[in-house]
């Protein structure tokens, strides 16, 4: 099992067809300032950053999501990861569901998800960082 682990290391950390970061941006104001303040939160996995905003109370309808490539940056669609009631999926769904939308429509962005009911991204860090300035 450990030397499973550690051979899937390596592909996704050089897979470049993989966004390298996900980043949530979430209005302070709320939409309701002159113009949005944002706070940015980070994480190395979809389903890490999603926890991460879940656990901080911030609704879907709260915040904007992009995977980053290098130089590049993708808004993601919010409703891949949320419930019919607009509620953030919670992990395995959540990873199921990015897996199941990729399957779909091969968007590269939601790649990387649920293999076998479990996330497949072993080799990141599934924790969140924020909200940073
Ligand atoms: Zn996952």
């Amino acid at each position: 099992m450990k030397a499973k682990m550690k051979r899937a290391r390596a592909p996704s950390v050089r897979d470049r067809s993989l966004p390298f970061t996900y980043e949530g941006w979430v209005d302070i104001l709320d939409g309701q300032g002159n113009e949005p303040v944002f706070d940015h939160f980070f994480s190395d996995t979809l389903c890490g950053l999603i926890e991460g905003l879940d656990r901080k109370n911030i609704h879907s309808g709260q915040v904007l999501l992009y995977g980053l490539y290098r130089g590049d940056e993708l808004l993601l669609d919010n409703s891949v990861m949320t419930g019919k009631d607009g509620h953030w999926l919670q992990r395995p769904d959540l990873c199921r569901a990015l897996q199941d939308h990729y399957h779909k429509t091969h968007e590269e962005c939601y790649r990387g998800h649920a293999e076998n009911g479990q996330c497949s991204f072993v080799d990141r860090d599934r924790e969140s960082l924020g909200p940073v300035w």
